[in-house]
């Protein structure tokens, strides 16, 4: 069995307790935010250095105490560190990137309302995350490049976008996203939700976070009480690697799951981050033992700032046909490609008809068989 990281694999000493344990919102303003604050963690690269500095104006960085913590002090390849950490393939023009390859902006109804599937939206709720993942879709809302980013519309009135949700009864998903809602207070984030659930077509709420990996601490007791109160309510998070299943990050999802919330995951495939089989099987066997279902594994794409992390779409097939069959079957995420025409199943075609009309099917160890015309 492959164990979760260890406890406490490097954080200064006198940072280890409060990092880990204390209260989320001290945790948020003790934020590494500068060179020097990231020093304390791990040895920064000049590549490093010349990235970070690059980034001021164009896009943010911060990395929580704990995350930090998670970070290999020595190896600028470590998984955390590069999901973190800015990197000078975030300035390169990759050929085809674009800002919004996925067409958010085409289906913004509102200013927060994204409308791209019939019977549920996506909310953007805020542009701030704990950490900024250095491989974010929506890397956009973490610029401050004119006109992509929310800018001072951010703290304007919920008004107009939950209108335009009680205006569409069709509507009866909202996913709460952003930026990380959790980013919120629990009193700001309750009178959000209960202007939700007080729509009598909105049948599930969902939260996108990363925070159970970012900082398990947001995850008390009195969020998951409000959250309950407001069933049903689930909530997808984006473990990308199995370091990061940590005992702190298990015992978050376990609070979540005793007061009903179902915890997905939704990883992202990234290369040098989990795109290899081994990491990804291993990844999710450990996301069953903290009982967070693997949902979607993204294909990653080709977004401006964030080519780096693209692998081709036949090593993403890859990695799946060496899960699929060989491993818990609920523990296979479905591989989609994300784009202007919605999410698109990514994985190889298995079972396919001749000209005949006879079935074909391929099994997990690539044999492959004519059923012939028992299938209609
Ligand atoms: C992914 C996504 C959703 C939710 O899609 P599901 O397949 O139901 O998880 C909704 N809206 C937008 C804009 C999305 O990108
Ligand atoms: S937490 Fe989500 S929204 Fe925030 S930077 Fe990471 S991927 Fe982007």
């Amino acid at each position: 069995m492959a164990d979760p990281a260890p406890a406490s694999p490097n954080p200064p000493p006198h940072l280890a307790t409060e990092a880990r344990w204390g209260e989320w919102r001290q945790q948020l303003s003790n934020r590494i935010r500068t060179i020097e604050e990231l020093r304390e963690w791990i040895d920064i690269t000049p590549a490093e250095v010349e990235a970070i500095e690059r980034c001021r104006g164009r896009y943010r960085w911060s990395i929580t105490q704990y995350y930090a913590s998670l970070m290999d002090r020595h190896d600028e390849n470590c998984p955390i560190r590069l999901q973190a950490v800015p990197s000078p393939g975030e300035f390169v023009e990759y050929l085809g990137a674009e800002i919004d390859p996925v067409g958010d902006m085409v289906y913004r109804k509102t200013n927060r309302v994204i409308h791209k599937y019939p019977d549920r939206v996506a909310l953007l709720v805020t542009s701030v995350c704990p950490v900024y993942c250095r491989h974010c879709t929506r890397k956009y809302h973490t610029t401050n490049v004119d006109g992509t980013y929310f800018e001072e519309r951010e703290g304007a009135s919920f008004e107009p976008d939950i209108q335009y949700i009680a205006d569409h009864p069709e509507i009866r998903d909202v996913l709460l996203t952003g930026g990380d809602p959790l980013m919120y207070t629990d009193q700001k984030l309750e009178a959000l939700l209960r202007a939700l659930r007080d729509i009598p077509h909105v049948e599930i709420l969902r939260i996108g976070s990363r925070f159970p990996v970012f900082m398990p601490a947001r995850i008390t007791p009195e969020l998951c009480r409000m959250l309950e109160s407001l069933h049903p309510v689930w909530l997808n998070t984006q473990f990308n690697h199995p370091k990061e299943v940590t005992p702190e990050a298990a015992a978050a999802c376990d609070m979540l799951l005793r007061h009903g919330i179902p915890v997905q995951n939704q990883s992202v495939l990234l290369k040098g981050v989990n795109d290899d089989a081994g990491t990804m099987r291993n990844l999710v066997q450990a996301l069953l033992r903290i009982r967070v279902r693997p949902y979607y594994l993204y294909h990653c794409d080709n977004v401006s700032g964030v080519s780096h992390f693209m692998t081709s779409l036949e090593e993403g097939r890859e990695i799946m046909e060496q899960l699929l069959g060989f491993t818990t079957g609920f523990s296979v995420p479905q591989y989609v490609l994300t784009t202007d025409y919605g999410k698109i199943p990514a994985s190889r075609q298995v079972v396919h008809r001749d000209e005949d009309g006879n079935v074909w099917v391929e099994n997990y160890k690539k044999q492959k068989k004519n059923l012939g015309l028992i299938l209609r």
